[in-house]
């Protein structure tokens, strides 16, 4: 996992665990000792394409281990408060929920997009938008 960490750079690894999780492609890949969960998933199809990916990033970053410094750099779980700072906070209901707090959370479980905010969209708010996908990519939750 050290080596995935250092890898991967946007990523959440939690040494203790010990578990590190990632996403990609709209994936959510938590990858423990013995198994891997993959979360987003469409079908039977599709599971066996990412059981695939993940086999060869396994193998293929085992394979260059001599070449790879271990990154023991941990992860930083993200509060849904922090997620809703950065959210605009008008309630609009735009996304689809009642609430900007309804919205954060959902975005923490990855049942909405960042984009799914278009308030969030506006160029003023490009900053708090650019913050937040720097949280989510520490957090293994954004690729
Ligand atoms: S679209 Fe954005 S601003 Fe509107 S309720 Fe949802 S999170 Fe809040």
């Amino acid at each position: 996992m050290s080596y995935l960490n250092a890898e991967l750079g946007s990523c959440f690894f939690h040494p203790e665990g010990p578990f590190l999780r990632f996403t990609q492609g709209g994936k959510t890949f938590t990858l423990h000792p013995r198994h891997f969960t993959i979360g987003g998933l469409a079908d039977e199809e599709e599971a066996r394409k990412m059981v695939e990916f993940v086999q060869k990033l396994l193998a293929e970053t085992w394979t260059r281990r001599q070449e790879i410094t271990p990154s023991y750099r941990r992860g930083r779980e993200l509060k849904v408060l922090e997620v809703y700072k950065l959210l605009p906070r008008t309630n609009c209901g735009t996304c689809g929920v009642k609430s900007c707090m309804a919205f954060a959370t959902g975005l923490l479980q990855q049942e909405f997009l960042l984009e799914d905010c278009a308030p969030l969209g506006e160029p003023e708010r490009a900053p708090n938008r650019e913050e937040l996908a720097r949280l989510l990519k520490e957090a293994g939750l954004l690729s």
